[in-house]
């Protein structure tokens, strides 16, 4: 029943893209359709926090004086209830509240909306509706770390680690995210989910999985092109290959003594944890994640790892690109050092994956070999 509605869901999408495209085609020269057009999205129906009933903030709400630039989504790891009444949503909402402030210790919610199962849309922390009505403010939340202050989180109601995304649910977070993308002028490759930052499953490999369709979907309403981001893999226990292996190498790089033999296993896993509790990369800001999640490395754990490399740099982390470069076709010897064959080596790789050609792996070189 629910992969039924989502198949007629995304038929929906596609016949509204071809419109589009159809639109397009006929009154724009393909030059002209590159510059963002400013297509508006009609705002969708988004219940208030004095809707559901919620309690006040037990602190000063943080109303920044800029505009988002990424939309963050988020499963809430409740269960996939079958309640698609707005007043189920509402009681999620409460709950929601309830264990930011109570257990988390939080001033309010943490996501800026919510979004059920049901498809009803509803603002979380305060004045984050008033915000993207106005366009020009942002709600700073809790629900990302290092991302609050420049994203705005969408906690969606479920657990999609393997359950398909019901269609209501998928068509609320088209509609918001187009919205808040129309809104705020907000590129619409620029959402992400919350394990393209921190170390965590959320929003769950299937919702995850149609976050290019959810880019392209938000375009197509708007009229604008969609450039997909490249992200950071996610490694759990248990993962194998040459991302493992690299990361195996960057441990060692940093003094942590791992086997290197490209499975992420318990050492790979204690050592890596060191990294994320740096910069506080994992922690329960979903609603649900009350457990924590041990043993998993992504998100901008990857930073911390990845230093920018060039010609004369020596030692396990030029070892770790060898391995990566090698993996993507491109055969250098892995003797940790960065010499004039891997200069070139690099320069190709740069311009074949469209970047800079400058002979040094920096923070994209190293997204595009692990990503
Ligand atoms: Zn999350």
């Amino acid at each position: 029943m629910v992969q039924r509605e989502v198949r007629v869901a995304r038929r929906a999408v596609l016949a509204g893209g071809l419109a589009v495209s159809a639109v397009g085609f006929a009154g724009l020269p393909a030059s002209a359709a590159a510059p963002r057009v400013g297509g508006r999205a009609a705002a969708p129906s988004i219940s208030s926090t004095s809707d559901w009933d919620a309690r006040d903030a037990s602190g000063e709400i943080e109303v920044l004086d800029s505009k988002p630039t990424k939309i963050i989504v988020h499963h809430t790891a409740t269960p996939n209830s079958d309640d698609t009444s707005q007043s189920h949503a509402f009681e999620l909402s409460r709950q929601i509240q309830d264990y930011h402030m109570d257990t988390n210790g939080w001033s309010d919610t943490g996501q800026n909306f919510t979004n059920s199962r049901g498809g009803h849309l509803m603002e979380g922390r305060h004045k984050s509706l008033a915000a993207l009505q106005g366009g020009s403010q942002h709600v700073k939340g809790a629900h990302a770390g290092e991302q609050n202050s420049v994203s705005l989180g969408i906690e969606n109601e479920g657990t999609y680690t393997e359950a398909s995304v019901p269609g209501s649910l998928w068509e609320s977070l088209v509609s918001l995210c187009s919205y808040m993308v129309s809104q705020y002028g907000i590129e619409p490759g620029e959402i992400y989910g919350h394990r393209d930052y921190m170390s965590t499953a959320c929003p769950g490999d299937v919702l995850y999985a149609r976050l290019p369709e959810l880019r392209e979907s938000v375009g197509a309403a708007l009229g604008l092109a969609v450039v997909q981001p490249v992200t950071w893999p996610l490694l759990r226990p248990g993962a194998q290959g040459p991302s493992v292996s690299a990361l195996q190498m960057l441990l060692g790089a940093r003094g942590a003594v791992v086997p290197v033999d490209g499975v992420f296993g318990e050492s790979t896993q204690r050592a890596s944890a060191g990294v994320v509790a740096e910069r506080a990369g994992s922690g329960p800001s979903c609603f649900g994640s009350r457990v924590a999640e041990p043993g998993l490395f992504g998100g901008l754990a990857w930073e911390s790892v990845t230093p920018v490399l060039g010609a004369g740099a020596r030692g396990e982390a030029v070892r770790a690109v060898q391995v990566l470069l090698t993996s993507r076709g491109r055969y250098v010897p892995a003797n940790g050092v960065f010499g004039d064959r891997m200069v070139s080596v690099v320069r190709e790789f740069q311009a074949a994956s469209g970047l800079a050609v400058t002979g040094v792996v920096d923070r994209e070189g190293w997204l595009r070999l692990l990503g």
